[in-house]
């Protein structure tokens, strides 16, 4: 058998990918220490990132192929002049379309969002103290993205809190981040800390699954529900006894979820990479642009996907800066 023969994108180890998150951009207006390098990284010209048009075109060979799922990411993929148009160029490609941001510029698109169907908005939120928050993000935008989350939550989305767990950053407010599903209907999601290019690593830095839970444990005793998780969920999910909310681990760093893995990512520049963690990427879009056949070279790549973490199989691997560096930066991913 080899990738050819397949019709849904399966790898060699049985795996199915239908979800596809692509980043719209390596630009942000944060500045997050765990993501974007602190002295930032080089812009690039726009002629070598995907153009509204070319982010549908390549959407739709992978929705052929089977992917049913899209998130859009980036970078904050809410900075981009033609957002609009490419939520609603993908809005029509019948598939379940969601978005990760950091929730500044979410105000200006909740008529877009609806209008395309997007009903599940991830939003990074590492501290629920405003100083806090400005200093990981390196900006003053606090305000502004809390609103912004309550204004989602009346609306009725379905909003996920994403927060990178750093000791003596906020490993303190994991209790305050639990007792904010309390009173609102939201998923707060706790991310063990991972290695990318220039983020300064180092993993006394994060706090792992385990630790997270026997500090849970500990201050809810008796009170902490374990929730069924889907089959394709890379975390573990959590209630807190009568509380609305619920909250989880994600656990890439000790325990990572590679098994029932069904994600493929597309970079801004329209690389794809078979994983987070992949150092090898195939350009689709220098091969769209020279007008050669994408279909086999998502197959391929997807083939060649490795069975954990980018080859980086052992916690070991995966320490190793000499292996953990040669992956781009988080920003110039799209996480
Ligand atoms: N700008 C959007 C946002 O902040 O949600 C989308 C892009 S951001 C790269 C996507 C997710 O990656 C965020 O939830 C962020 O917390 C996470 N992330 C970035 N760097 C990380 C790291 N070093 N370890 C764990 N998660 C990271
Ligand atoms: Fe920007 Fe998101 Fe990275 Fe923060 S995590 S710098 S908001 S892309």
């Amino acid at each position: 058998m080899n990738a050819k023969e397949h019709i849904s994108l399966t790898d060699q180890f049985g795996r199915v990918h239908d979800y596809l998150r692509i980043s719209l951009t390596e630009r942000c207006n944060l500045r997050c220490v765990y993501c974007m390098p602190e002295q930032g990284i080089v812009l690039r010209p726009k002629s070598q990132f995907m153009t509204t048009q070319e982010v549908i075109q390549l959407a739709t060979h992978f929705v052929d192929l089977g992917v049913n799922k899209i998130r859009l990411t980036g970078g904050e993929p809410l900075v981009r002049n033609d957002a609009k148009e490419i939520i609603e160029g993908l809005s029509k490609l019948g598939v379940q379309l969601a978005i990760s941001t950091n929730g500044i510029l979410v105000d200006k698109f909740l008529e877009t969002f609806k209008s395309a169907k997007i009903r599940s908005v991830n939003i990074s939120l590492d501290s629920l103290n405003e100083e806090k928050f400005n200093s990981v993000t390196r900006r003053q935008e606090f305000q502004k993205v809390m609103s912004n989350i309550h204004t989602l939550l009346k609306e009725n989305f379905h909003v996920k809190l994403n927060a990178v767990i750093m000791k003596g950053v906020n490993d303190h407010e994991i209790m305050d981040f639990i007792n904010f599903t309390k009173n609102h209907n939201i998923h707060f999601r706790f991310i063990e800390f991972m290695p990318f290019n220039g983020n300064k690593w180092d993993w006394n830095k994060g706090l792992s699954y385990k630790e997270m839970m026997e500090r849970v444990n500990l201050y809810f005793p008796g009170k902490v529900i374990k929730l069924e998780d889907k089959k394709n969920d890379t975390s573990k999910s959590y209630r807190i006894e009568g509380y609305k909310g619920t909250f989880a681990i994600i656990s890439s760093v000790t325990n990572p979820f590679c098994d029932t893995c069904n994600r493929l990512r597309l970079t801004a520049d329209g690389k794809l990479k078979n994983c987070l963690f992949s150092q090898n990427e195939t350009d689709l879009l220098g091969a769209l642009r020279n007008g050669a056949d994408i279909k086999p070279l998502i197959y391929e790549s997807v083939w060649n996907k490795k069975s954990v973490r980018g080859g980086m199989d052992t916690f070991e691997d995966l320490s190793n800066s000499d292996l953990n560096q040669k992956n781009r930066s988080m920003i110039a991913i799209g996480g």
